[in-house]
């Protein structure tokens, strides 16, 4: 069995890489059901994360720092502002948010329309 740190890195690798392109593809214009859907998405998240710390530092951090679900880039750079808390407390460096939306494309191009997101 591998060791304890290196499954919740994996996890956390996992967690992060589907969270992200999740809000990367969020609609650009995004309707108060969408709006909806994300923010208790996220909050149900932070509630289900299988590690408990983790859990309960991001519900705080969820608290204080809100889901910005207005649009796609305000949600992209929230969720990338939220992850560089977690990395800040972790003592890992700060990403550059810069291009997030291009960073988590999720080789799904052309089915936008099709997604009942
Ligand atoms: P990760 O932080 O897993 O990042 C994966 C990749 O995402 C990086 O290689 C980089 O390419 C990219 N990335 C990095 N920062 C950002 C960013 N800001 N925006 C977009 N992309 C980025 N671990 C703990 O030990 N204690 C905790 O309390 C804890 N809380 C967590 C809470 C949540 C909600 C999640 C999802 C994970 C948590 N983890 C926690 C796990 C931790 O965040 C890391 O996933 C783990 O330590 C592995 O780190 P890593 O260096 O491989 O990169």
């Amino acid at each position: 069995k591998m060791a304890n740190e290196t499954l919740k890195a994996q996890l956390g690798n996992a967690a992060w890489k589907l969270f992200h392109t999740i809000l990367a593809r969020y609609p650009d214009k995004p309707s108060q059901q969408e709006q909806s859907t994300l923010n208790t998405y996220i909050q149900l998240f932070g509630q289900v994360y299988p590690c408990g710390d983790c859990a309960r530092h991001f519900q705080h951090l969820l608290k204080k720092f809100p889901p910005q679900v207005g649009s796609r880039k305000t949600a992209a750079l929230w969720g990338c502002d939220i992850h560089n808390k977690v990395n800040e407390k972790l003592h890992k460096s700060q990403y550059d948010c810069t291009t997030i939306l291009e960073d988590y494309d999720c080789g799904c191009g052309g089915d936008e329309q099709e997604k009942d997101f």
